[in-house]
């Protein structure tokens, strides 16, 4: 098949860094125009982002020329087929619609639509059903559409959940998290307050896990998506790590389940991109480990290139009905943003959306 050509908003920043380096040498896409703030336009890419990954920019990308997100703007370079979005939620409201409505269908990492009820909140191995609703959106007057992902804490807690859902129902989770510095973005946090630091807020994070969660463990009926039917109550902090986010979930199940038949439930967890062998799917989308120390962001942050989750320490917890408690890590620019969105695009071709 020919690569299809894309776009790539916000590809100065944490995320869309992460984009460049998925989307370099990638089977189906071919990263054809690098969008950013007004600030970035007209810069060579190597000047504008402040490149903080391991290894060079790739040579495709480091010597193009950064243009400013709009539409039109885009246009001018070339048609693409595809939109990748690392925006603001601000920006990414005005100009995600943009696109979609001229028929360009935009895969997005920001916040800005993933709480409409047409919009899909898309974990290729959690939900894939709920592609379809985005067919409704033609009602907008879109020629095409958005799918959005989830925030990052949550990305890798629905992934966890799952397995445990389906197998043995969910009443109640639980979740604290110790999230990283990269998650917050270039001019996220600063260097003096983080240091010799643990800060107990992220502004919106633990209402966004919270509500994202039940929509994406919900169920879709062919017309709407009823959330998943269980209570769930975050609290989110920042820690002085720069990728992974870890965190110490505990779950009241319907059923009782020992810890051991939880970790072969989520061993065995494979979904639809396993099947169709998609580019980015990795071979286990959860990694169960048995040591009493681990997972640790610094040592397990890139199992499965980034979008494998890492969980340890699977144990009864005595407060809870049927409790088990477990700690789990999650890439937060990887599986969290810029690889799931690339899995869910994989995915949204296969299905012949795109
Ligand atoms: P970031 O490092 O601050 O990067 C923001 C990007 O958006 C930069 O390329 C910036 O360009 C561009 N931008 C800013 N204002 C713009 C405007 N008005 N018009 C067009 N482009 C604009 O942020 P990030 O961490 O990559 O996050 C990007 C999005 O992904 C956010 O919506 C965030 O909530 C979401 N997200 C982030 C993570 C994570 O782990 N970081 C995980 C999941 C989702 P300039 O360089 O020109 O300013």
């Amino acid at each position: 098949m020919d690569k299809l050509k894309v776009a790539l908003l916000g590809a100065t920043g944490m995320v869309g860094q992460r984009f460049v380096k998925l989307l370099e040498n990638h089977e189906m896409f071919e990263l054809a125009v690098l969008a950013a703030s007004p600030k970035s336009a007209g810069k060579k890419y190597r000047d504008a982002a402040h490149w903080c990954l391991e290894g060079e920019i790739p040579e495709s990308v480091a010597d193009m020329t950064v243009v400013k997100a709009d539409l039109e703007e885009v246009k001018k370079i070339c048609e693409v087929d595809l939109v990748f979005s690392a925006l603001p939620s601000e920006a990414a409201r005005v100009i995600e619609a943009e696109y979609a409505k001229a028929g360009i269908p935009v895969i997005s990492d920001a916040s800005a639509y993933r709480m409409e009820e047409d919009v899909p909140v898309l974990i290729a191995e959690v939900n894939p059903e709920h592609l379809e609703l985005v067919r409704k959106q033609s009602k907008r007057g879109w020629k095409s559409f958005i799918i959005t992902n989830p925030n990052c804490t949550t990305n890798a807690l629905a992934l966890a959940l799952k397995p445990l859902q389906d197998e043995f129902g969910i009443r109640s989770v639980i979740v604290s998290t110790m999230q990283a510095l990269s998650g917050a973005g270039w001019t996220g946090v600063p260097s003096m307050a983080i240091l010799d630091n643990v800060i107990p807020y992220i502004r919106n994070e633990e209402e966004k896990v919270e509500r994202e969660a039940l929509k994406i463990l919900g169920r879709y009926d062919g017309e709407r998506i009823a959330p998943a039917e269980f209570k769930i109550s975050a609290s989110c902090h920042r820690v002085n790590v720069l990728d992974g986010h870890l965190e110490a979930v505990f779950v009241e199940l319907r059923s009782e389940a020992s810890p051991e038949q939880v970790a072969e439930v989520m061993r065995n967890f494979k979904d639809k991109p396993q099947e169709l062998r998609l580019p980015t799917a990795p071979e286990n989308p959860i990694i169960v480990r048995e040591e009493p120390d681990r997972p640790q962001p610094r040592l397990d942050r890139n199992a499965g290139g980034g979008m494998s989750i890492v969980v340890g320490r699977i144990r009864r917890d005595s407060v809870l009905k049927n409790g088990i408690k477990f700690i789990l890590l999650g890439h937060n620019t990887i599986r969290g943003a810029a690889g799931n969105a690339v899995l869910n695009a994989e995915l949204a071709v296969k299905e012949g959306y795109i």
